[in-house]
């Protein structure tokens, strides 16, 4: 169909869209809009996915067909999120611009009831809403859906996997039995396909693209690692991709926030997105998104519904949802609009028949990656900087005036040198961090002998030698960290004296440290929550290093330049009086002896 015009639509509406830039109806819409538009129409089943054009193609009949004389509520869309309820209302209003006689309210939870009453006592025929402030308008009897001619479900599985099937059918029961159900959904679970039967009348089944398919553009990736180096993975993988701009799902509110705080913590542009916000936080966490002043959002599933933004390169699945089916809804926010994208699954191999399951329903293959290791995440990095500085744009106007000083104060380096050196600036940060730290191993390529084990029961610690645990931490020499403050605190959080210690290597922005393996559960612990001054710590089990640290026995150990472990007290002491933070939040903890 190559125009909006042989849909016979009122000719406002198709003013309105020609406004919109709408030339001609994309695929759902050639189906779903002469169906729609029929006298007696079917029901329909739409198997369809958010971008495909499927609010058009609802709304633009519903608006052809609206009574305007008849101010009562005649059209019904139910959708799973203010955000997609907002949303459709304000699409919809976009296409009844041109005929002001038509009212379109949205009813959405965790905003002003008094506004919505209103809405509806004007007179509004088309109604946007979620299934639970729907609900208490009904019940307070200031919804009437006595002449509902039409009930849309948009993103009707979704509807469900957040738990709204009681409230979907205690709507439809209070909806005239004659009207039509239009069901528009991504994927058909059992559940749904019950509600159709129960309240559908023999629908006709419409699949845009194929049915279940995760887009096509999308290429499916499985990183697989331990339990324990999750995180460790996520950070190299967003290393790996310099323009990253996507979704980090997790499957709880909890680990959302401790995902964005670590990421936030080690300088990502992050931030986290789940149900504790309130609704003006989560406006500005998502203005934030969309804007990409936030280069990663994390987020559970039931707060990032509706959530429809373009152009997302990566979703990372930090965990796999308990629905295997909601693995296609978080593939298919990326790869929109005929662009490329990928969805990253970070798993352990216990989960591998879970990728089996998905690899099914998508009729795709996951790619199995290794992680990448530093060195190819530093070579990366490096070229992407080398690009944006062949791509970048002088504004030759504005940078004359500085350049000859500039020249002169660099004049005494060679080419060579002045490349060297600007791209250091840059480039430090990953070659500090990465030139540190042992690559991570995916599960089947390690041998028991290198992990870490706890040394509690093992030969050597019995023979009266400690095993040391290797730790990674969030602060440097910049956070003032030194091998004292450091003991201090493992003293101090843990409540244990005494702990053996090993090497200890400052760096500027983040350490290592050495410990008793018997301790490991104590320091892990000890160290969750806390704060140096305003910096929340954070601490992960490292790699031992692969030659060198280990000589050291629990007599002849080096201890770290110019430091007597005697000379701790006196250093602490001054340390805690000198805080900057007087709340005492900084190495306070209840233990402190
Ligand atoms: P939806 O799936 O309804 O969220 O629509 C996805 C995007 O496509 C929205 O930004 C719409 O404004 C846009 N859109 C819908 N129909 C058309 C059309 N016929 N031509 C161009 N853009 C459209």
């Amino acid at each position: 169909m190559d125009s909006f015009q042989e849909l016979k639509l009122n000719k406002s509406i198709l003013e309105a869209i020609k406004e919109l830039g709408f030339e001609k109806p994309m695929p759902v819409q050639e189906k779903i809009i002469p169906l729609m538009l029929q006298d007696k129409c079917d029901d329909i089943i739409a198997l369809a996915q958010t971008g495909t054009g499927k609010t058009a193609a609802f709304g633009l009949p519903i608006i052809h067909k609206t009574d305007t004389k008849l101010k009562q509520v005649q059209f019904l869309i139910i959708a799973p999120t203010r955000e997609l309820c907002l949303q459709i209302a304000d699409d919809l209003k976009d296409f009844a611009a041109n005929d002001k006689s038509i009212k379109i309210a949205a009813i959405f939870g965790g905003s002003s009831m008094d506004r919505q009453m209103q809405m509806i006592k004007q007179g509004a025929q088309i109604i946007s809403a979620t299934p639970g402030r729907l609900l208490d308008l009904i019940n307070r009897d200031v919804v009437n859906l006595n002449n509902v001619k039409a009930v849309i479900l948009d993103e009707a599985d979704e509807m469900l996997n957040m738990g709204f099937k009681e409230e979907l059918e205690a709507i439809l029961e209070t909806t005239p039995k004659n009207r039509n159900t239009f069901l528009f959904s991504a994927t058909m679970p059992k559940q749904l396909l019950s509600i159709a039967n129960r309240y559908m009348k023999i629908p006709l089944e419409i699949t845009i693209g194929k049915r279940n398919a995760g887009a096509e553009n999308v290429e499916h990736l499985s990183y697989f690692v331990h339990a324990r180096d999750k995180y460790l993975a996520l950070k190299r993988i967003v290393d790996f991709h310099p323009d990253i701009y996507g979704i980090v799902f997790c499957r709880t509110r909890q680990e959302t926030k401790e995902v964005a705080e670590k990421l936030v913590q080690d300088g990502y542009n992050a931030d986290a997105l789940h149900g504790d916000l309130s609704q003006s936080q989560r406006e500005t966490v998502l203005n934030k998104f969309r804007t990409r002043h936030l280069k990663l959002l994390v987020a559970t599933d039931v707060a990032a519904r509706g959530l429809d933004v373009e152009d997302l390169t990566h979703i990372l699945n930090y965990d796999l949802p308990d629905e295997l089916e909601i693995y296609t809804h978080r593939s298919g926010r990326t790869g929109r609009a005929g662009k490329a994208g990928t969805s990253i699954v970070i798993a352990n191999l216990k989960e591998k028949y879970k990728l089996n399951t998905i690899e099914k329903q998508l009729n795709k293959k996951f790619i199995t990656m290794p992680i990448p290791s530093g060195k190819e995440i530093c070579e990366k990095q490096l070229f992407h900087l080398i690009d944006k500085v062949e791509k970048v744009e002088v504004d030759t106007e504005q940078v004359e005036s500085f350049l000859p000083k500039i020249y002169e104060k660099l004049e005494w380096m060679d080419r060579n040198e002045l490349i060297q050196r600007f791209v250091s600036i840059e480039f430090n940060r990953f070659l500090d961090y990465y030139k540190s730290l042992p690559d991570l191993k995916s599960p089947k390529d390690e041998r028991v002998s290198d992990r870490v084990r706890p040394g509690r029961n093992d030969d050597r610690s019995r023979a009266g030698r400690s095993e040391y645990t290797r730790y990674f931490i969030n602060l440097g020499v910049t956070d003032g960290l030194k091998p004292a403050t450091l003991i201090g605190m493992i003293n101090d959080f843990t409540g244990i004296k005494n702990i053996e210690i090993g090497q200890i290597e400052i760096l500027k922005n983040f350490s290592f440290f050495e410990a008793d393996s018997q301790y490991q559960t104590e320091i892990m612990d000890g160290f969750k929550g806390q704060y140096l001054r305003k910096r929340q710590i954070n601490i992960e089990l490292a790699e031992k290093r692969r030659s060198g640290s280990r000589a050291n026995s629990n007599s002849d150990r080096k201890k770290p330049e110019g430091f007597r472990k005697s000379d701790f007290s006196k250093d602490r002491k001054r340390k805690f009086d000198n805080r900057d933070d007087k709340k005492g939040r900084s190495f306070s903890h209840g233990k402190k002896r």
